[in-house]
């Protein structure tokens, strides 16, 4: 059987992953919470964690793995969100999360064993608040109860970090209900206009992070093998759901593995509105760009690394793909994946090192195993999909080049002239360099228009 190696945050070490039950291999990540387009950060760790998941089903098989995916569908931005468009909080998180659904199956990824929604566990999670007061990890004030962070001595072990530390830092809230101001919500009050449910502290909601203690106890039970999600959940909201689930259920850890992907950029910068570089999975999608091809491009970097998402990464991956694809369509067959691949795959989700071994694959030509191999990691369908064979414009950009070489002797540039406004018009941007000539469809781009031209 393969040795899988994964990196541990918890251990700060890479560790052989061996699971509590190999039968039932249990993974559990944070999903999103519903009420906006998952942004293409979101996609990274759809993406990684996916991986993963096909990986544990090539070795333990696919019957034998129970991935868990949250739906956070309570949550402060929502309300915001149905204040300002006047529209009910079901409507929007019902909208928003068969968006995520489509969006994510466009990436490639595969659906979860289950995927709670937050709204369908407040009865755990109420149960799990209760069960935390009894054992006096937890107390109620002010219609709040609230987790007594110095009662869990390993409260910090996770991030590395020292509680006194956190509060010399202040990143926590000060309030009158609190016994220490380190102290996190369990349950708030709600008012008549906000969600809430009846409790033993009166009407009210969850706090964020007792939600996937909740619904992780009732998927895959008290300990379980990984749990995943984005760096920025490592402190606080890993952390609290250690605190809650090990006192809660008197277990000495909640996960055997931790994993976090670290953060996506674009084009060297923090996405963010302000800057004009925010976009969505579907923004990528309606300007034309497959979903096969932001998959190849976000594990074209391995998971702890910081990554970029450029135009150019964009390019070089369509153009390996439409490689990949034209050699696999000679050779239909049933392979294996190749035994290089799934070791890099193993070696802590090696997913750039997985492609160059695909790159191998594809020079010498063993196009069953490219195949195979490209499907592991979630790259290949059954079928070639149609922007694989959209239009192949190598010809027109020789045309054009030639065209070029000619006019630089004869000093006529009418037939370039005549050349570029017809890609223009067909919805190509023309690139000249003294390289080559490079045609770039843009959204509108109409290959009818390029007939007659060569
Ligand atoms: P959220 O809905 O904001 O809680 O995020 C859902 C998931 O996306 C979490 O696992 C986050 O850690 C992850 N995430 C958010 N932003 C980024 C980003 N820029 N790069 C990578 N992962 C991200
Ligand atoms: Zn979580």
């Amino acid at each position: 059987m393969t040795e899988i190696k994964l990196y541990n945050t918890k251990t700060r070490r890479k560790e052989l992953f061996e699971p509590i039950d190999a039968d039932n291999v249990r993974m559990y990540v944070c999903g999103p919470t519903v009420y906006d387009r998952a942004h293409i950060g979101n996609a990274r760790p759809v993406i990684v964690f996916d991986t993963l998941y096909r990986l544990l089903r090539h070795v333990y098989g696919a019957h034998h793995v129970t991935y868990v995916r949250n739906f956070t569908d309570v949550d402060d931005k929502i309300n915001a969100r149905a204040a300002e468009s006047g529209r009910s909080i079901g409507e929007i998180t019902g909208e928003t999360t068969q968006w995520y659904l489509d969006d994510m199956a466009e990436v490639g990824a595969l659906e979860p064993t289950h995927m709670p929604r937050a709204t369908g566990y407040i009865g755990e999670m109420i149960a799990m608040i209760e069960a935390l007061i009894a054992k006096d990890h937890a107390y109620a004030a002010e219609g709040h109860a609230l987790f007594r962070v110095r009662s869990y001595e390993n409260y910090g072990a996770l991030s590395g970090r020292d509680v006194d530390d956190m509060i010399a830092g202040a990143r926590v809230e000060v309030a009158p209900y609190k016994e220490d101001p380190m102290d996190f919500v369990l349950w708030k009050p709600s008012s008549e206009d906000q969600p809430g449910w009846d409790s033993p502290w009166g009407r009210g909601r969850p706090g964020w992070h007792i939600e996937c203690s909740a619904m992780a106890k009732a998927l895959l039970g008290d300990v379980f093998d990984i749990h995943g999600g984005g760096l920025d959940l490592q402190f606080p909201h890993h952390e609290d759901e250690i605190a809650q689930s090990c006192c809660a259920n008197g277990t000495e850890e909640m996960a055997r593995f931790w994993m976090h992907n670290e953060m996506l950029q674009v084009e060297g910068k923090k996405m963010s509105k302000s800057l004009g570089n925010f976009f969505t999975v579907r923004d990528l999608l309606e300007q034309g760009v497959p979903g096969e091809v932001i998959r190849f491009v976000i594990l074209s970097t391995h998971y702890r690394k910081p990554m970029d998402w450029t135009e150019k990464k964009r390019e070089e991956a369509e153009k390996t793909l439409r490689k990949w694809y034209g050699q696999s369509e000679q050779g239909l067959g049933q392979g294996e994946p190749y035994v290089a691949a799934v070791q890099a795959l193993a070696d802590d989700l090696n997913t750039s090192q997985a492609l160059m071994e695909l790159h191998q694959l594809s020079n010498a030509g063993d196009v069953a195993a490219l195949r195979c191999s490209m499907q592991l990691l979630g790259l290949m369908g059954d079928d070639i999909p149609a922007w694989v064979n959209a239009t192949d414009l190598s010809a027109y950009e020789e045309k054009m080049f030639e065209a070029r070489q000619a006019a630089m002797q004869t000093k006529d540039f009418s037939e370039v002239d005549r050349l570029k406004a017809a890609f223009i018009e067909a919805g190509l941007e023309v690139r000249m360099s003294k390289e080559g000539v490079e045609l770039v469809p843009s959204a509108g781009f109409d290959p009818a228009k390029l007939e007659g031209l060569l």
